[in-house]
Protein backbone atom coordinates (compact mmCIF):
# COMPACT_ATOMS: atom_id res chain seq x y z
CA UNK A 1 0.00 0.00 0.00
CA UNK A 2 2.61 2.36 0.29
CA UNK A 3 3.44 4.28 -2.59
CA UNK A 4 6.70 6.07 -3.16
CA UNK A 5 7.17 8.49 -5.59
CA UNK A 6 10.61 8.85 -5.87
CA UNK A 7 11.87 12.78 -5.82
CA UNK A 8 15.10 13.33 -8.19
CA UNK A 9 15.91 16.11 -5.77
CA UNK A 10 19.04 15.67 -3.22
CA UNK A 11 16.70 15.37 -0.62
CA UNK A 12 17.02 11.56 -0.35
CA UNK A 13 20.55 11.69 0.90
CA UNK A 14 20.97 10.91 4.50
CA UNK A 15 21.57 13.95 5.77
CA UNK A 16 19.52 16.33 3.47
CA UNK A 17 16.62 14.28 4.19
CA UNK A 18 16.78 14.46 7.87
CA UNK A 19 18.90 17.32 8.82
CA UNK A 20 19.91 17.40 12.22
CA UNK A 21 17.07 19.32 14.58
CA UNK A 22 18.21 22.39 15.64
CA UNK A 23 15.21 23.97 17.32
CA UNK A 24 14.06 21.65 20.15
CA UNK A 25 11.09 21.65 21.53
CA UNK A 26 9.67 21.67 25.27
CA UNK A 27 12.81 23.34 26.35
CA UNK A 28 14.22 19.98 25.03
CA UNK A 29 16.04 17.36 27.08
CA UNK A 30 15.25 19.16 30.59
CA UNK A 31 11.81 19.95 29.37
CA UNK A 32 11.09 16.45 28.09
CA UNK A 33 12.17 14.82 31.20
CA UNK A 34 10.11 17.61 33.13
CA UNK A 35 6.74 16.46 31.27
CA UNK A 36 7.41 12.87 30.80
CA UNK A 37 7.78 13.15 35.38
CA UNK A 38 5.00 15.30 35.83
CA UNK A 39 2.38 13.53 33.46
CA UNK A 40 3.17 10.43 35.18
CA UNK A 41 2.58 11.79 38.28
CA UNK A 42 -0.36 13.42 37.55
CA UNK A 43 -1.93 10.10 36.55
CA UNK A 44 -0.93 7.90 39.44
CA UNK A 45 -2.04 10.85 41.98
CA UNK A 46 -5.02 11.45 40.48
CA UNK A 47 -6.03 7.81 41.00
CA UNK A 48 -4.41 7.39 44.62
CA UNK A 49 -6.67 10.53 45.73
CA UNK A 50 -9.74 9.74 43.65
CA UNK A 51 -10.80 6.48 43.82
CA UNK A 52 -13.47 4.28 45.45
CA UNK A 53 -11.15 3.26 48.30
CA UNK A 54 -9.68 6.65 48.95
CA UNK A 55 -12.69 9.54 48.02
CA UNK A 56 -11.55 11.97 45.73
CA UNK A 57 -9.94 15.26 47.62
CA UNK A 58 -7.00 17.43 46.01
CA UNK A 59 -4.31 16.21 48.01
CA UNK A 60 -2.74 19.29 49.98
CA UNK A 61 -1.79 17.79 53.29
CA UNK A 62 1.27 16.39 54.38
CA UNK A 63 -0.82 13.05 55.62
CA UNK A 64 -2.44 12.79 52.25
CA UNK A 65 1.25 12.73 50.44
CA UNK A 66 2.11 10.09 52.43
CA UNK A 67 -0.87 7.76 51.56
CA UNK A 68 -0.08 8.74 48.56
CA UNK A 69 3.22 7.33 48.58
CA UNK A 70 2.41 4.38 50.90
CA UNK A 71 0.13 3.74 47.94
CA UNK A 72 2.64 4.14 45.20
CA UNK A 73 5.52 1.93 46.44
CA UNK A 74 2.85 -1.00 47.05
CA UNK A 75 3.51 -1.82 43.19
CA UNK A 76 2.27 -5.20 43.41
CA UNK A 77 -1.31 -3.77 43.87
CA UNK A 78 -1.00 -1.85 40.12
CA UNK A 79 1.06 -4.48 37.94
CA UNK A 80 -1.06 -7.20 36.70
CA UNK A 81 0.38 -9.76 34.28
CA UNK A 82 -3.59 -10.51 33.05
CA UNK A 83 -3.92 -7.03 32.69
CA UNK A 84 -0.99 -6.87 30.38
CA UNK A 85 -2.58 -10.03 28.55
CA UNK A 86 -5.62 -8.32 28.08
CA UNK A 87 -4.68 -4.78 27.13
CA UNK A 88 -2.10 -6.44 24.75
CA UNK A 89 -5.12 -8.60 22.70
CA UNK A 90 -6.88 -5.47 22.80
CA UNK A 91 -4.50 -3.09 20.61
CA UNK A 92 -3.79 -6.73 18.05
CA UNK A 93 -8.06 -6.87 17.60
CA UNK A 94 -7.70 -3.35 16.28
CA UNK A 95 -4.51 -3.86 14.91
CA UNK A 96 -6.15 -6.70 13.13
CA UNK A 97 -9.09 -5.00 12.43
CA UNK A 98 -7.13 -2.64 10.76
CA UNK A 99 -5.97 -5.03 8.25
CA UNK A 100 -9.27 -7.38 7.29
CA UNK A 101 -11.92 -4.19 7.51
CA UNK A 102 -12.95 -3.26 4.19
CA UNK A 103 -12.84 0.60 3.64
CA UNK A 104 -11.74 3.42 1.51
CA UNK A 105 -7.85 4.11 1.61
CA UNK A 106 -6.75 7.58 1.27
CA UNK A 107 -3.54 9.36 0.53
CA UNK A 108 -2.01 11.27 2.84
CA UNK A 109 -0.08 14.88 2.38
CA UNK A 110 3.28 15.16 0.36
CA UNK A 111 6.24 14.59 2.31
CA UNK A 112 9.03 16.23 1.72
CA UNK A 113 10.40 13.46 -0.36
CA UNK A 114 7.66 13.78 -2.57
CA UNK A 115 6.27 10.36 -0.80
CA UNK A 116 2.56 10.07 -0.27
CA UNK A 117 1.12 7.29 2.02
CA UNK A 118 -1.85 5.40 1.71
CA UNK A 119 -4.30 5.65 5.01
CA UNK A 120 -7.25 3.24 5.03
CA UNK A 121 -10.46 4.69 6.26
CA UNK A 122 -12.04 1.90 8.64
CA UNK A 123 -11.86 3.22 11.67
CA UNK A 124 -15.62 3.43 12.43
CA UNK A 125 -16.58 0.48 10.84
CA UNK A 126 -13.88 -0.97 13.74
CA UNK A 127 -15.55 0.77 15.94
CA UNK A 128 -18.74 -0.97 14.74
CA UNK A 129 -17.35 -4.28 14.59
CA UNK A 130 -15.96 -4.35 18.13
CA UNK A 131 -19.12 -2.84 19.83
CA UNK A 132 -21.15 -6.18 17.83
CA UNK A 133 -18.46 -8.27 19.74
CA UNK A 134 -19.08 -6.55 23.18
CA UNK A 135 -22.62 -7.15 22.48
CA UNK A 136 -21.99 -10.41 21.92
CA UNK A 137 -19.56 -11.04 24.84
CA UNK A 138 -22.68 -9.87 27.21
CA UNK A 139 -25.03 -12.27 25.78
CA UNK A 140 -22.59 -14.96 26.53
CA UNK A 141 -21.07 -13.63 30.28
CA UNK A 142 -23.12 -11.17 31.40
CA UNK A 143 -22.16 -7.55 32.94
CA UNK A 144 -19.04 -9.37 34.36
CA UNK A 145 -16.17 -8.80 31.83
CA UNK A 146 -17.60 -5.18 32.25
CA UNK A 147 -17.62 -5.09 35.74
CA UNK A 148 -14.05 -6.77 35.51
CA UNK A 149 -12.78 -3.73 33.25
CA UNK A 150 -14.18 -1.19 35.91
CA UNK A 151 -12.46 -2.58 38.89
CA UNK A 152 -9.41 -3.06 37.36
CA UNK A 153 -9.38 -0.20 35.66
CA UNK A 154 -5.67 0.92 37.48
CA UNK A 155 -3.84 -2.40 36.44
CA UNK A 156 -5.47 -1.56 32.30
CA UNK A 157 -4.22 1.90 33.43
CA UNK A 158 -0.32 0.90 34.00
CA UNK A 159 -0.53 -2.27 31.65
CA UNK A 160 -1.10 0.41 28.88
CA UNK A 161 1.38 2.71 30.79
CA UNK A 162 4.20 -0.16 29.98
CA UNK A 163 2.60 -0.87 27.02
CA UNK A 164 2.56 3.08 24.92
CA UNK A 165 6.08 3.20 26.86
CA UNK A 166 7.80 -0.16 25.23
CA UNK A 167 6.41 0.90 22.18
CA UNK A 168 7.57 4.49 22.03
CA UNK A 169 10.95 2.98 22.61
CA UNK A 170 10.13 0.08 19.88
CA UNK A 171 9.69 3.05 17.87
CA UNK A 172 12.27 4.90 18.65
CA UNK A 173 15.19 2.10 18.27
CA UNK A 174 13.69 0.81 14.96
CA UNK A 175 14.37 4.07 13.82
CA UNK A 176 18.15 3.76 13.12
CA UNK A 177 17.43 0.37 11.34
CA UNK A 178 18.33 1.80 7.63
CA UNK A 179 21.19 4.48 8.83
CA UNK A 180 22.65 1.77 10.49
CA UNK A 181 22.40 -0.88 7.31
CA UNK A 182 23.49 2.47 5.19
CA UNK A 183 20.76 1.67 2.76
CA UNK A 184 18.05 4.27 2.64
CA UNK A 185 17.11 6.00 5.53
CA UNK A 186 13.77 6.09 6.93
CA UNK A 187 12.00 9.62 6.90
CA UNK A 188 12.29 11.08 10.33
CA UNK A 189 10.50 14.40 11.81
CA UNK A 190 12.27 17.57 11.09
CA UNK A 191 12.01 18.08 15.13
CA UNK A 192 13.03 14.51 16.18
CA UNK A 193 16.75 15.01 15.11
CA UNK A 194 18.95 15.99 17.45
CA UNK A 195 21.04 13.31 18.63
CA UNK A 196 20.23 13.65 22.33
CA UNK A 197 18.28 10.13 22.78
CA UNK A 198 16.14 11.05 25.75
CA UNK A 199 14.50 14.32 23.95
CA UNK A 200 14.34 12.36 20.19
CA UNK A 201 12.62 9.35 22.23
CA UNK A 202 10.29 11.83 23.82
CA UNK A 203 9.39 13.49 20.60
CA UNK A 204 9.24 10.84 18.11
CA UNK A 205 12.29 10.53 15.14
CA UNK A 206 10.57 8.26 13.28
CA UNK A 207 7.62 10.52 11.31
CA UNK A 208 5.38 7.43 10.39
CA UNK A 209 7.04 4.17 11.34
CA UNK A 210 4.88 1.43 9.70
CA UNK A 211 4.78 -2.66 10.54
CA UNK A 212 3.85 -3.73 6.53
CA UNK A 213 1.00 -1.56 6.18
CA UNK A 214 0.21 -0.41 9.49
CA UNK A 215 0.65 2.67 10.17
CA UNK A 216 1.57 3.13 14.41
CA UNK A 217 0.64 6.98 14.38
CA UNK A 218 -2.38 6.91 12.43
CA UNK A 219 -3.65 3.50 14.08
CA UNK A 220 -2.53 4.54 17.72
CA UNK A 221 -4.07 8.25 17.33
CA UNK A 222 -7.63 7.12 17.05
CA UNK A 223 -7.89 3.51 17.53
CA UNK A 224 -7.10 1.68 20.80
CA UNK A 225 -6.86 4.90 22.81
CA UNK A 226 -10.11 6.92 21.54
CA UNK A 227 -11.97 3.27 21.63
CA UNK A 228 -11.00 2.43 24.48
CA UNK A 229 -11.76 5.63 26.34
CA UNK A 230 -15.80 4.65 24.98
CA UNK A 231 -14.91 0.85 26.54
CA UNK A 232 -14.31 2.67 30.09
CA UNK A 233 -16.91 4.63 30.54
CA UNK A 234 -19.86 1.94 29.44
CA UNK A 235 -18.30 0.22 31.88
CA UNK A 236 -18.63 2.53 34.82
CA UNK A 237 -21.94 3.10 33.87
CA UNK A 238 -22.50 -0.65 33.78
CA UNK A 239 -20.35 -0.80 37.26
CA UNK A 240 -22.91 2.17 38.98
CA UNK A 241 -25.61 0.46 37.35
CA UNK A 242 -24.75 -2.80 39.19
CA UNK A 243 -24.24 -1.26 42.32
CA UNK A 244 -27.12 1.16 42.35
CA UNK A 245 -29.70 -0.47 40.16
CA UNK A 246 -29.88 2.40 37.88
CA UNK A 247 -27.62 4.78 36.14
CA UNK A 248 -28.00 8.28 37.39
CA UNK A 249 -28.54 11.26 35.57
CA UNK A 250 -25.13 12.71 35.95
CA UNK A 251 -23.53 9.31 34.56
CA UNK A 252 -25.42 9.73 31.43
CA UNK A 253 -25.01 13.36 30.99
CA UNK A 254 -20.63 12.52 31.45
CA UNK A 255 -20.81 9.63 29.30
CA UNK A 256 -23.30 10.54 26.05
CA UNK A 257 -21.35 13.07 25.11
CA UNK A 258 -17.93 11.76 25.32
CA UNK A 259 -19.34 8.83 23.19
CA UNK A 260 -20.86 10.67 20.40
CA UNK A 261 -17.23 13.05 20.65
CA UNK A 262 -15.34 9.33 19.94
CA UNK A 263 -17.84 8.88 17.26
CA UNK A 264 -17.63 12.67 15.57
CA UNK A 265 -13.42 11.85 15.52
CA UNK A 266 -13.96 8.13 14.25
CA UNK A 267 -17.01 9.65 11.19
CA UNK A 268 -13.72 12.63 10.22
CA UNK A 269 -11.23 10.01 10.58
CA UNK A 270 -9.83 11.57 7.40
CA UNK A 271 -9.44 15.03 9.19
CA UNK A 272 -6.49 13.47 11.12
CA UNK A 273 -4.40 13.30 8.10
CA UNK A 274 -3.72 17.05 7.61
CA UNK A 275 -3.11 17.55 11.43
CA UNK A 276 0.10 18.41 12.97
CA UNK A 277 0.42 15.60 14.72
CA UNK A 278 0.31 12.97 11.25
CA UNK A 279 1.82 15.44 8.86
CA UNK A 280 4.70 17.23 11.11
CA UNK A 281 5.15 15.22 14.40
CA UNK A 282 7.25 11.93 14.80
CA UNK A 283 6.15 9.09 16.97
CA UNK A 284 7.34 8.94 20.41
CA UNK A 285 6.71 8.91 24.02
CA UNK A 286 4.41 12.17 23.74
CA UNK A 287 1.97 10.60 21.36
CA UNK A 288 2.21 6.68 22.05
CA UNK A 289 1.66 7.93 26.00
CA UNK A 290 -0.66 10.67 24.83
CA UNK A 291 -3.24 8.44 22.46
CA UNK A 292 -2.98 5.12 24.40
CA UNK A 293 -2.32 5.99 28.31
CA UNK A 294 -3.44 9.61 28.88
CA UNK A 295 -6.70 9.91 27.05
CA UNK A 296 -8.76 6.99 28.01
CA UNK A 297 -7.43 7.41 31.94
CA UNK A 298 -7.34 10.88 32.23
CA UNK A 299 -10.65 11.61 30.21
CA UNK A 300 -12.93 8.94 31.51
CA UNK A 301 -12.52 10.29 34.84
CA UNK A 302 -16.14 12.05 35.14
CA UNK A 303 -17.00 8.49 34.73
CA UNK A 304 -15.29 6.74 36.83
CA UNK A 305 -15.99 9.24 39.73
CA UNK A 306 -19.70 9.13 39.64
CA UNK A 307 -19.64 5.39 39.44
CA UNK A 308 -18.57 5.53 42.71
CA UNK A 309 -19.86 9.02 43.85
CA UNK A 310 -23.04 9.36 41.57
CA UNK A 311 -24.53 12.85 41.39
CA UNK A 312 -28.02 13.40 41.24
CA UNK A 313 -29.19 15.98 39.18
CA UNK A 314 -32.25 18.26 39.49
CA UNK A 315 -34.30 18.58 36.18
CA UNK A 316 -33.22 21.66 35.73
CA UNK A 317 -29.80 21.80 36.11
CA UNK A 318 -29.89 18.08 33.89
CA UNK A 319 -31.42 20.30 31.32
CA UNK A 320 -29.10 23.04 31.37
CA UNK A 321 -26.04 21.00 31.15
CA UNK A 322 -27.34 19.09 28.35
CA UNK A 323 -28.33 22.08 26.64
CA UNK A 324 -25.08 23.70 27.27
CA UNK A 325 -23.01 20.20 26.10
CA UNK A 326 -25.60 20.71 22.43
CA UNK A 327 -25.13 23.54 22.16
CA UNK A 328 -21.53 23.73 22.38
CA UNK A 329 -21.23 20.74 20.34
CA UNK A 330 -23.05 22.38 17.39
CA UNK A 331 -20.91 25.24 17.85
CA UNK A 332 -17.44 22.95 17.40
CA UNK A 333 -19.16 20.62 14.82
CA UNK A 334 -20.57 23.17 12.59
CA UNK A 335 -17.65 26.25 12.60
CA UNK A 336 -15.51 22.86 12.40
CA UNK A 337 -17.42 21.42 9.03
CA UNK A 338 -17.56 25.05 7.40
CA UNK A 339 -14.06 25.91 7.43
CA UNK A 340 -13.48 22.29 6.19
CA UNK A 341 -16.29 22.32 3.18
CA UNK A 342 -14.42 25.86 2.57
CA UNK A 343 -10.74 24.43 2.27
CA UNK A 344 -12.08 21.47 -0.01
CA UNK A 345 -14.11 24.17 -2.03
CA UNK A 346 -14.23 27.49 -1.85
CA UNK A 347 -16.37 27.82 -4.97
CA UNK A 348 -18.73 25.16 -2.88
CA UNK A 349 -22.51 26.80 -3.92
CA UNK A 350 -23.82 26.32 -0.02
CA UNK A 351 -21.10 28.62 0.68
CA UNK A 352 -21.76 31.34 -1.82
CA UNK A 353 -23.13 33.23 0.95
CA UNK A 354 -19.97 33.44 3.24
CA UNK A 355 -17.48 36.16 2.65
CA UNK A 356 -13.62 35.88 2.60
CA UNK A 357 -10.75 37.99 1.72
CA UNK A 358 -7.97 37.11 -0.89
CA UNK A 359 -4.36 36.77 0.43
CA UNK A 360 -1.58 36.94 -1.62
CA UNK A 361 -0.14 33.15 -0.26
CA UNK A 362 -3.47 32.02 -2.75
CA UNK A 363 -5.47 30.85 0.30
CA UNK A 364 -8.61 32.84 1.10
CA UNK A 365 -9.42 33.83 4.24
CA UNK A 366 -13.39 33.21 5.87
CA UNK A 367 -14.62 36.75 7.44
CA UNK A 368 -17.97 35.80 7.93
CA UNK A 369 -20.16 32.58 8.86
CA UNK A 370 -18.74 31.03 11.92
CA UNK A 371 -15.03 32.43 11.37
CA UNK A 372 -16.21 35.85 11.20
CA UNK A 373 -17.55 35.96 14.94
CA UNK A 374 -13.79 35.04 16.35
CA UNK A 375 -10.83 33.47 15.18
CA UNK A 376 -10.96 30.15 16.81
CA UNK A 377 -14.64 29.90 17.83
CA UNK A 378 -14.26 25.87 17.24
CA UNK A 379 -11.75 25.87 20.29
CA UNK A 380 -14.66 27.79 22.53
CA UNK A 381 -17.16 25.42 21.42
CA UNK A 382 -14.14 22.06 22.04
CA UNK A 383 -13.40 23.38 25.38
CA UNK A 384 -17.18 24.54 26.65
CA UNK A 385 -17.97 20.51 25.51
CA UNK A 386 -15.38 19.38 27.59
CA UNK A 387 -16.53 21.44 30.85
CA UNK A 388 -20.21 20.73 30.79
CA UNK A 389 -19.49 17.01 30.81
CA UNK A 390 -16.94 18.35 34.17
CA UNK A 391 -19.92 20.15 35.14
CA UNK A 392 -22.04 16.75 35.20
CA UNK A 393 -19.92 15.75 38.63
CA UNK A 394 -21.02 18.31 40.73
CA UNK A 395 -19.16 20.22 42.97
CA UNK A 396 -17.90 18.57 45.62
CA UNK A 397 -14.43 18.04 44.32
CA UNK A 398 -12.50 20.11 42.07
CA UNK A 399 -10.27 17.04 40.95
CA UNK A 400 -13.15 15.67 38.56
CA UNK A 401 -12.45 19.38 36.46
CA UNK A 402 -8.87 18.61 35.56
CA UNK A 403 -10.11 18.20 32.19
CA UNK A 404 -11.33 21.23 31.61
CA UNK A 405 -8.16 23.14 32.84
CA UNK A 406 -6.12 21.08 30.77
CA UNK A 407 -7.71 21.23 28.12
CA UNK A 408 -7.88 25.06 28.47
CA UNK A 409 -4.19 24.74 28.67
CA UNK A 410 -3.78 22.97 25.63
CA UNK A 411 -5.86 24.64 23.46
CA UNK A 412 -4.36 28.20 24.27
CA UNK A 413 -0.91 27.21 23.46
CA UNK A 414 -2.22 25.78 20.46
CA UNK A 415 -4.10 29.30 19.44
CA UNK A 416 -0.57 30.58 20.02
CA UNK A 417 1.12 27.96 18.00
CA UNK A 418 -1.89 28.36 15.19
CA UNK A 419 -1.54 32.27 15.59
CA UNK A 420 2.72 32.22 14.69
CA UNK A 421 2.09 30.31 11.57
CA UNK A 422 -0.51 31.87 9.73
CA UNK A 423 0.92 34.90 10.84
CA UNK A 424 4.31 33.51 9.21
CA UNK A 425 2.07 32.19 6.10
CA UNK A 426 -0.51 34.78 4.92
CA UNK A 427 1.49 38.13 6.68
CA UNK A 428 0.26 41.34 6.63
CA UNK A 429 -2.96 40.10 4.96
CA UNK A 430 -2.85 38.33 8.42
CA UNK A 431 -3.19 41.41 10.12
CA UNK A 432 -5.83 42.80 7.32
CA UNK A 433 -7.77 39.65 9.04
CA UNK A 434 -7.27 40.36 12.76
CA UNK A 435 -8.66 43.69 12.13
CA UNK A 436 -11.87 42.03 10.61
CA UNK A 437 -12.03 39.69 13.36
CA UNK A 438 -10.51 41.05 15.80
CA UNK A 439 -12.22 38.47 18.21
CA UNK A 440 -10.15 35.32 19.60
CA UNK A 441 -12.44 33.22 21.60
CA UNK A 442 -15.58 34.74 22.09
CA UNK A 443 -17.49 37.50 20.21
CA UNK A 444 -16.98 41.06 21.68
CA UNK A 445 -15.32 39.45 24.79
CA UNK A 446 -11.90 38.42 23.98
P1 LIG B 1 -8.21 24.56 13.27
O1 LIG B 1 -9.24 23.63 12.74
O2 LIG B 1 -8.67 25.69 14.08
O3 LIG B 1 -7.40 25.04 11.99
C1 LIG B 1 -6.55 26.17 11.99
C2 LIG B 1 -6.20 26.44 10.54
O4 LIG B 1 -7.37 26.83 9.82
C3 LIG B 1 -5.24 27.59 10.34
O5 LIG B 1 -3.90 27.17 10.52
C4 LIG B 1 -5.54 27.99 8.93
O6 LIG B 1 -4.90 27.04 8.06
C5 LIG B 1 -7.03 27.76 8.79
N1 LIG B 1 -7.81 28.97 9.05
C6 LIG B 1 -7.71 29.81 10.11
N2 LIG B 1 -8.60 30.81 10.00
C7 LIG B 1 -9.28 30.60 8.86
C8 LIG B 1 -10.33 31.31 8.19
N3 LIG B 1 -10.84 32.43 8.68
N4 LIG B 1 -10.78 30.81 7.01
C9 LIG B 1 -10.26 29.67 6.50
N5 LIG B 1 -9.27 28.97 7.07
C10 LIG B 1 -8.78 29.43 8.24
O7 LIG B 1 -7.06 23.80 14.08
P2 LIG B 1 -6.90 22.46 14.91
O8 LIG B 1 -6.48 21.35 14.00
O9 LIG B 1 -5.99 22.86 16.03
O10 LIG B 1 -8.33 22.11 15.56
C11 LIG B 1 -9.36 21.36 14.92
C12 LIG B 1 -10.37 20.93 15.99
O11 LIG B 1 -9.81 19.86 16.78
C13 LIG B 1 -10.73 22.04 16.95
O12 LIG B 1 -12.13 22.09 17.14
C14 LIG B 1 -10.04 21.66 18.24
O13 LIG B 1 -10.79 22.10 19.35
C15 LIG B 1 -9.98 20.15 18.14
N6 LIG B 1 -8.87 19.59 18.91
C16 LIG B 1 -9.15 18.69 19.93
C17 LIG B 1 -8.16 18.13 20.70
C18 LIG B 1 -8.49 17.16 21.81
O14 LIG B 1 -7.57 16.68 22.49
N7 LIG B 1 -9.75 16.86 22.06
C19 LIG B 1 -6.74 18.46 20.46
C20 LIG B 1 -6.56 19.40 19.39
C21 LIG B 1 -7.58 19.93 18.66
P3 LIG B 1 -4.67 27.31 6.48
O15 LIG B 1 -5.07 28.71 6.18
O16 LIG B 1 -3.21 27.06 6.29
O17 LIG B 1 -5.54 26.30 5.81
Amino acid sequence: MEKSKPSKSPGNSGALLNPRTTHREFFGFPGSVAVMTITTIVLYVWYFSCSEATGCQLPVTKTQWSAIAAHAADYRSYVSLEALAYYTLWWSWLAMLYFVIPGRTVQGVALRNGQRLDYPINGLSSFLVTLCTAAMVHSKFGIAPFLWIADHFFQLATASYIFSTSQALFVYLRSFRHLSNGAQPVMLALAGNSGNPVYDFFIGRELNPRIGTLDLKYFNELRPGIMGWVVLNVSFAIKQYHTLGYVSNSMWLAIVPQICYCIDTLLFESKVLTTMDITTDGFGWMLSFGDLTWVPVMYSLQARYLAFHPVHHSTVSTVLIAVMALASFLVFRLSNSEKNAFRINPNDPSLSHLRFIKTESGSKLLISGWWGLARHINYTGDWMYGLAQCLATGFDTPMTYFFSAYFLVLLLHRNYRDECKCREKYKKDWDRYCELVPYMFIPYVI
